[in-house]
């Protein structure tokens, strides 16, 4: 039996597995593995439980002494949760989870030991971290690298350890994860966002982003994953054909959730829970196999950390379930690949979403205000969006019919636009007239109302105003969610800066509070209106009106990135104090490199597939063929085979023409990989795979797949598309 056949009899032999129901009240063990306020309670002494609940919004260091008892608590309360180690918790930019673990344990003599964990090991460890990516940031002689506190986010136990959340920077104190940046994003928008937000309310005096992320996922039995090279290096496919049933039915997405899968989610759910994640919604996606879940929004900082804990929880519990997870933005070709919607909105000290309109003309200038900027900073900085989400697997997601374009542009419906239009025509430079500020205040307090009834969503653009919120569609669903989130709090955080000033000095000139703002909101309005696209995102006419704007539409990754090093970025980052010009160009080699470095492995997995795999099955069958006319020829009459013998060279002629132009083709790939091999620069290197090792990938690909369907099923070496996709 070939391997693809014993895969596929294991896939058959899996079972759902159930659980023991632990309680069917989520409310009596939701956030029992986090060090949370309500434990902190327990544990501190009141003043510095105070103080550690006030830290989540000042700048203020904790003193030593302090983190010490901080640190006495965690460690009492993860004993007597049966943790052992502690490990700092962090965000490399490699895109994954980073621990380093330790044992509370420690010797005192020959025969005696403590548990051992203070202050100084809870605010800073030196983890040798030399192989992590730094961009050049860290030479290797000069491996250090630290990991940081980050008491804004809770610390929690994950299977006896105490994980701690830290940042990670390098000796000298440039940023080597995402987190950092997030957090200077952080405090930046809070403090020019409250100081917009004193204008129209004195008691808004904080202002934080929020972030509720939808991750979506593809599921692969463990047994035909296995049998599958591509999908165990690459994450993706890199050949298959269509199979003759795909998504076109559209049966799949709310459809009941199959037994086994069902049983997967529970139980990686309920280990989200115990951590505090607040997952909430689930259901199947459009392709067959895909899922996606969704939590309660969160504190952006926050919601981050949880997204990258639960796609570890996930990939974990996929494999007790005997399922992969599959992360990859495109793992099929020909159906939907996979993002991670981040919907990003701010939220105010007094329980107000900045980005949810109010009753009063008066509230919603405040809403109109930050809507405005918002579409205003977007408009300035669109190409820096796109390369915040920018990498191999999204190329192939992007603008594929299925997910938004390439091109960023913001939906934000027809009747905001018509309330964006009445400030366009009704505001003038000059000093309005008390009817038409009668009106415009009119129309303005309508604004909940209209937006009630906007249930009109454009599920085709990037960026979506969805009510209360925008929703970055674009972002890849293996991605981090930080980039998007640094790059959409620093380009509202510099506007608002922008906004103020212009205020200000409208004010000094004696201008009216109200006729000011709407002043600049009308300008922005007019210099932003090109960014706002109502229409379908997928149509080809949408393409080339992008085009006559003058919006950008780049489709892959290494062009994509060149937004890192324009100098309008390198200022933007650079004044707003959130990343310098090296640790930027550090962000941008990163990227550039593992873009190479995907597209190289793919290229290998491919080389090795088609020589190894597919090709001998080619062969094997197209011997199989010959000796079929051979013995047609030997025994058969001439006239009465010729017509099964025609047919069967003209089978034999294609095969041996498919296995031809692999050969060729895999040898281009290898002599090409070879020229990339020389090129020392990041990006020419990740130019050239783009441009001429990529569409090597495709044409194998092509000629793979039309073997597939030529070549006996018995000996057909992989797991097809059929049989990986339709999990029941
Ligand atoms: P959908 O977009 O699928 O129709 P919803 O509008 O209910 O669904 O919300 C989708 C996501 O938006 C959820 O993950 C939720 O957490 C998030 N969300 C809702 N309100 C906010 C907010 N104020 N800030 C950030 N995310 C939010
Ligand atoms: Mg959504």
């Amino acid at each position: 039996m070939t391997n693809r056949l014993k895969s596929l009899r294991d896939a058959l032999r899996h079972k759902a597995i159930t659980h023991e129901t632990i309680s069917p009240k989520v409310s009596e063990y939701y956030g029992k593995d986090v060090f949370s306020r309500q434990v902190m309670r327990d544990y501190l002494p009141s003043d510095v439980y105070t103080q550690m609940t006030d830290l989540q919004f000042s700048k203020q260091q904790l003193d030593r002494k302090t983190a010490d008892m901080v640190a006495a608590a965690m460690k009492a309360w993860a004993i007597s949760k049966g943790a052992t180690h502690y490990s700092h918790w962090f965000l490399p930019l490699n895109g994954a989870t980073a621990e380093k673990h330790d044992a509370f344990f420690t010797p005192t003599g020959s025969d005696t030991s403590i548990e051992q964990f203070d202050g100084t090991q809870l605010i800073q460890q030196e983890p040798d971290a030399s192989s992590l990516p730094s961009g050049g940031l860290r030479n290797t002689f000069e491996a250090r690298g630290y990991s940081a506190w980050d008491p804004s986010s809770p610390a929690f136990i994950l299977e006896g350890t105490l994980c701690i959340p830290t940042i990670f920077i390098s000796y000298t104190g440039e940023a080597l994860d995402h987190k950092t940046p997030l957090l200077r994003t952080l405090n930046c928008l809070d403090e020019i966002a409250a100081e917009v937000c004193q204008m129209f309310d004195k008691s808004i005096t904080q202002v934080y982003a929020t972030l509720g992320w939808e991750q979506e996922y593809f599921l692969v039995d463990e047994s035909l994953y296995f049998a599958r090279p591509d999908l165990k290096l690459c994450g993706r496919t890199l050949c298959g054909h269509t199979p003759a049933k795909g998504q076109q039915l559209e049966d799949h997405y709310f459809g009941a959730i199959p037994e086994r899968v069902a049983s997967f989610i529970k139980d990686f759910e309920m280990a989200a829970w115990r951590l505090g994640i607040p997952v909430k919604t689930r259901h199947n996606e459009v392709a067959p196999n895909q899922f996606e879940l969704a939590p309660v929004f969160e504190e952006a900082n926050i919601a981050i950390d949880h997204n990258q804990l639960i796609m570890v929880l996930m990939e974990k519990y996929a494999r007790k379930h005997f399922f992969r997870i599959l992360f990859h933005e495109k793992p099929f070709e020909g159906i939907n690949g996979s993002g991670k919607h981040n919907n990003w909105s701010l939220a105010t000290n007094t329980g107000k979403n900045l980005l949810s309109p109010g009753h009063t003309p008066k509230t919603n200038l405040l809403f109109l205000t930050f809507f405005v900027n918002i579409i205003k900073a977007v408009s300035a900085h669109a190409p820096l969006l796109r390369a915040a989400i920018a990498s191999a697997g999204n190329d192939h997601r992007l603008g594929a019919n299925e997910a938004p374009p390439a091109i960023i542009s913001v939906f934000i419906g027809k009747d905001l636009n018509n309330v964006l239009n009445d400030i366009l025509k009704r505001v003038k430079e000059r000093k309005m007239t008390p009817d038409e500020k009668t009106q415009l205040k009119f129309n303005i307090g309508k604004i909940p109302r209209i937006i009630f009834d906007n249930t009109d969503r454009n599920r085709t653009s990037p960026l979506a105003f969805t009510g209360n919120k925008f929703e970055f569609r674009a972002v890849g669903a293996s991605a981090n969610c930080g980039p998007s989130m640094i790059v959409l709090n620093t380009i509202l955080a510099d506007q608002l800066k922008q906004f103020k000033n212009e205020v200000d000095l409208l004010l000094n000139k004696n201008i009216p509070k109200d006729e000011a703002i709407f002043r600049i909101l009308r300008r922005y309005i007019k210099d932003a209106q090109f960014i706002i696209f109502e229409g379908n995102n997928y149509s080809e006419e949408w393409v080339k009106e992008a085009a006559k704007r003058g919006l950008s539409n780049v489709t892959n990754t290494p062009e994509a990135l060149e937004a890192y090093l324009l100098p309008k970025t390198l200022a933007l980052f650079d004044k707003n104090n959130i990343l310098s010009k090296d640790e930027l160009h550090a962000r941008y080699e990163i990227k550039m490199e593992s873009y190479s470095k995907v597209l190289q492995i793919e290229s290998r997995v491919l080389g090795d597939l088609s020589g190894n795999h597919i090709l001998p099955a080619a062969i094997r069958y197209q011997n199989i063929l010959l000796e079929n006319i051979k013995l047609l020829k030997q025994v058969v009459p001439d006239a009465d085979a010729s017509e099964h013998v025609t047919l069967g060279l003209e089978t034999i002629g294609k095969i041996s023409e498919h296995i031809v132009q692999i050969k060729k083709l895999v040898a281009n790939m290898i002599a090409e990989r070879k020229q990339a091999k020389l090129i020392e620069d990041s990006a020419k290197k990740a130019y050239l795979y783009h441009e001429r090792i990529k569409p090597l990938l495709e044409q194998i690909r092509y000629h793979v797949d039309k073997l597939e369907v030529l070549v006996e099923d018995r000996l057909w070496p992989l797991p097809k598309y059929r049989e990986l996709l339709f999990i029941k």
